[in-house]
């Protein structure tokens, strides 16, 4: 095949080929333009809407999405509950398709946010969930993103995300789900203090907003800015279901300054809350509550669905630790049996790394960086001592955060 400029025609609309008009040659002499291309693209996109419908008998109920998050997120229950409701729920949308249902109703969409602290499992709920789910599934962080025309990346990448997830097929991608994290960085602040960098964050959510009211966008294929000139593919966004976290510090004190004013308060202010009152303040938020906060009332308006999610506690860290089926101190233990080496964890050792991550204010998100650490001395001289071996980390190991005389503790507990 060749490109050609000559006078030759296309085939198919019979126009002659100029600057505008690119022919792409096939065999026996015939042509085809770049306009008919493009039309035929369309056709054929036109075909592909045909894609699988969903069966609801195939789909997991909500009880069997929370079962299965059960298994690798600790607590967190009633964020559990509400995400796989929300996501049933999808599919109950996307199994009537284009259509509605008997009655003629059309089941609108029903997007989530998780109010949450850093590391309580936001995203963990959002990855394991996606790993159930037969839609196409992204995550994004909404601090990368900005306004059209700023330094930073096109909200349109987002999408992106969710094509590529697709295996590039836009009718799957249009019934996919989206996790954007860290919504609360983009809350509105009073001062604009950058002129390359939209740091207000209002323009990111108006940004925002229009992709998740639904709207048929373009996205540049190869992500980054939009070139004129440059194709685009066309994404209608009416369907994709958006999950949306933050940590929206600040945002419990807002509430409880509404409800104590109206005299309905929880008789305590947040400072003298345990974990589990922070999180039913917070599931007590209202629209108003997040206007108050920075986020514009269109977007609030588009998320009907807010969960709280709570600080996870020593105990809930623990449990992290030893219990999910990719628990921390599970998967080290797998890999030392490699080297032959049997490693175990006495209680009070668990409560020191418990207590380290609580003081480091990062929850779990903390608990693998202190444990590699910590483990770094055994994981150099394991496979060098030979043989079975076997070593029990003790809370002063936790409190030396290394092992500097690992070599000679392995020695001590060689077998042949
Ligand atoms: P967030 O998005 O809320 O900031 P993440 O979900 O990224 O937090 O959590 C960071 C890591 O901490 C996860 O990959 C996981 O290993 C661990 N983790 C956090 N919360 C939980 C939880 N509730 N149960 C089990 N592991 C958790």
């Amino acid at each position: 095949m060749a490109f050609g400029r000559n006078i030759k025609r296309c085939s198919f609309c019979g126009k002659e080929a100029d600057e505008k008009r690119l022919l792409v040659e096939g065999p026996g002499n015939i042509f085809i333009c770049n306009q008919c291309i493009e039309i035929c693209q369309g056709i054929m996109s036109e075909k592909s809407l045909d894609v699988p419908s969903i069966e609801m008998n195939d789909v997991p109920t909500p009880k069997e999405f929370k079962e299965h998050l059960d298994q690798y997120v600790i607590g967190q229950d009633y964020a559990k509950k509400a995400l796989s409701v929300a996501v049933y729920n999808h599919y109950k949308r996307m199994s009537l398709g284009r259509k509605t249902s008997k009655d003629g109703v059309k089941i609108e969409k029903s997007n989530v946010l998780l109010i949450g602290p850093t590391g309580s499992g936001k995203t963990l709920l959002a990855r394991t969930l996606a790993e159930k789910l037969k839609v196409p599934f992204a995550i994004a962080d909404a601090t990368t993103l900005t306004e059209a025309g700023y330094v930073g990346e096109d909200v349109e990448n987002v999408l992106l995300k969710l094509i590529n997830a697709a295996d590039g097929n836009i009718q799957a991608a249009e019934r996919g789900i989206i996790f954007i994290d860290e919504i609360d960085k983009i809350a509105r602040k009073s001062e604009n203090t950058s002129i390359t960098r939209d740091v207000s964050g209002e323009g990111v959510q108006q940004a925002l907003l229009k992709i998740i009211e639904g709207t048929l966008a373009s996205v540049p294929p190869q992500g980054g800015r939009k070139h004129p000139n440059q194709e685009m593919i066309q994404i209608d966004t009416t369907n994709i279901l958006f999950i949306m976290g933050g940590a929206f510090v600040g945002l419990d004190k807002i509430i409880e300054q509404r409800t104590s004013a109206h005299s309905m308060g929880f008789g305590s202010n947040v400072g003298s809350m345990d974990e589990e009152q922070k999180m039913d303040l917070l599931n007590e938020c209202t629209s108003d509550d997040l206007v108050k906060f920075g986020i514009i009332p269109e977007l609030i308006g588009r998320m009907p669905i807010t969960v709280a999610l709570k600080e996870l506690t020593k105990e809930d860290l623990k449990k992290i630790l030893t219990e999910p089926k990719y628990a921390i101190t599970k998967q080290f233990k797998a890999s030392f049996a490699i080297d032959d080496l049997d490693i175990d964890f006495t209680d009070d050792a668990l409560d020191e790394i418990a207590d380290i991550a609580i003081k480091q204010k990062t929850g779990a998100r903390g608990l693998r960086a202190i444990v590699e650490k910590m483990l770094m001395d055994l994981m150099y001289e394991a496979p060098s001592v030979k043989g079975q071996k076997k070593l029990t980390i003790t809370k002063e190991i936790v409190k030396t955060k290394s092992i500097p005389n690992a070599e000679t503790l392995l020695l001590e507990q060689q077998t042949a």
